[in-house]
């Protein structure tokens, strides 16, 4: 058993900032409704009809309540977007404020307030020395496609013809990047990808490091060594032609969170540069605190020629996505209108007004709560927490950057021998969890933590003692 009490069932309730309250009056009908209308994003829908829905209702706080009046901890920050808990008052109140002056204006030929005040902002805070210039959209799909085609643009027209052969795009295995087909391509998690490969430019993907699934024996910075010198083996193979290498920086995240050093990191950036490509980090999930630096890149002292951020950058309030980029990039853009350099990219809700005023809401929070700092002794506790879960035998590896984790079921610990089950072990953790007033989702075999940034100490020794208490049920029955 874990080392800490274990909260009482009932618990969740006892925490939740919310007034007690029954089931919507219409609730059978909303349900019936989702079952009949709603195709959901990565859910085969087959099986999902068979079960009740979780209809979220109201959001306060680090939590969620749905129309049945249960009430839930935000357990993965509604897919690693929120960062502050739910409707915060100086979010709500920036909102309010930029609603009674305007919702939306186009960003081909005019420009508007927020994006202007938040692009300044974001190149402020940005990682490195180069980011100087913000590119909007509006997922972290669309701030990585954007990337790639910048990348690609600016070597094609180099104004040093010589430079123009560069089309090649480095990538890891198990990276993942979004959803639209330009951020599949350089992706490389094949349950995802594979029906789409007829429909991909090609890549060239290097082993991204794994801890886990190492070579048996195999410690771990002689296996990141080994994935580094075959990242090398890429480049030169590709000498000259190679355009970016694009990476999520210390976290494979939708991998199931494969972590790995920031030496790594270092040095796959020091192998690009050495080879003349652009370094693309994709921070989408990374970025903004979830780290315990404001960006992964931070952490590491690495400095890239293009960022990708989303996710996080509203507080997880609106859709809102920014690939940064530095000013050496930008100027291969630069021309006249009939030399054809212009990035030919936008959205229409490209720097919305109102996403944007979330996001700078969001930036001044992390000022006036020191949120930062104040995540570190949630870090450290969420540390000590998981050290009991290493115990388990069934939990195979613990892996962990800032608030972001993954722990991973095995069916046996001494050979890492997986679960071979269905539903899936974590599935069935993810049942239980909600059971308990906890949401929480999986990643194949790997329990994924992902609270809001804002997350109390109550709150986090509920969410790790309830997972726990589910995986030990969940693994006993199997
Ligand atoms: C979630 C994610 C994306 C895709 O972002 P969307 O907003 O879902 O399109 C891209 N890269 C990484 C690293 C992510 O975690």
């Amino acid at each position: 058993m874990p080392p800490w009490n274990v909260p009482a069932h009932g618990t969740a309730a006892s925490l939740s900032p919310f007034t007690p309250r029954g089931p919507r009056a219409d609730l059978a009908r909303l349900e019936a409704s989702d079952r009949k209308h709603l195709w959901k994003p990565f859910t085969q829908m087959a099986g999902y009809v068979r079960d009740a829905p979780i209809v979220v209702e109201e959001g306060l706080g680090n939590w969620l309540r749905d129309a049945a009046g249960r009430e839930y901890l935000d357990g993965v920050s509604s897919l690693w977007v929120n960062l502050h808990g739910h409707r915060h008052p100086r979010i709500m109140a920036r909102l309010r404020e930029q609603l009674d002056r305007l919702d939306h204006s186009t960003m081909l030929g005019p420009t508007n307030v927020p994006a202007v005040q938040l692009a300044e902002r974001l190149v402020g805070i940005a990682p490195g020395e180069r980011l100087s210039r913000v590119f909007y959209s509006d997922s972290g799909s669309t701030a990585v496609e954007v990337a790639v085609k910048m990348a690609f643009q600016f070597h094609a027209q180099h104004r040093d013809a010589a430079l123009r052969q560069r089309s090649v795009f480095i990538t890891l295995t198990n990276a993942y990047h979004g959803d639209t087909l330009g951020s599949v391509a350089v992706g490389g998690i094949d349950l995802f990808h594979q029906m789409y490969e007829p429909l991909l430019f090609q890549t060239v993907k290097a082993p991204g490091p794994d801890p886990f699934h190492r070579a048996f024996g195999q410690d771990v910075a002689e296996h990141e060594a080994g994935c580094l010198a075959a990242l090398r083996a890429r480049f030169e193979e590709h000498d000259g032609r190679v355009a970016a290498l694009v990476m999520e920086p210390l976290m494979q995240g939708a991998a199931g969170m494969l972590r790995h050093s920031a030496e790594y990191l270092r040095a796959a950036v020091a192998i690009a540069r050495e080879h003349g490509a652009l370094v693309v980090l994709d921070e989408v999930a990374t970025g903004f605190g979830r780290s315990g630096h404001m960006f992964a890149a931070d952490l590491a002292g690495v400095d890239p020629d293009l960022l990708c951020v989303a996710k996080g950058i509203t507080g997880g309030v609106l859709p809102l996505a920014a690939t940064l980029a530095s000013e050496a990039v930008y100027e291969g853009f630069l021309g006249d209108q009939d030399e054809y350099r212009t990035f030919f990219h936008g959205h229409s809700y490209t720097g919305n007004p109102l996403a944007c005023a979330a996001a700078l809401a969001s930036l001044e929070v992390f000022e006036e709560e020191h949120t930062l700092e104040r995540l570190q002794g949630t870090i450290a506790r969420l540390g000590d927490h998981l050290d009991a879960f290493r115990g388990h035998p069934h939990v195979g590896d613990v892996r962990r950057l800032g608030v972001m984790t993954g722990i991973e079921l095995v069916a046996d610990r001494a050979t890492g021998r997986p679960f071979d089950s269905d539903p899936a072990v974590a599935q069935r953790v993810i049942r239980l969890c909600a059971e308990r007033g906890v949401l929480v989702r999986p990643l194949g075999d790997v329990v994924v933590l992902m609270p809001p940034l804002s997350i109390t100490h109550d709150e986090l020794d509920l969410l790790c003692g309830v997972v726990f208490e589910a995986i030990d049920e969940a693994t006993r029955a199997l």
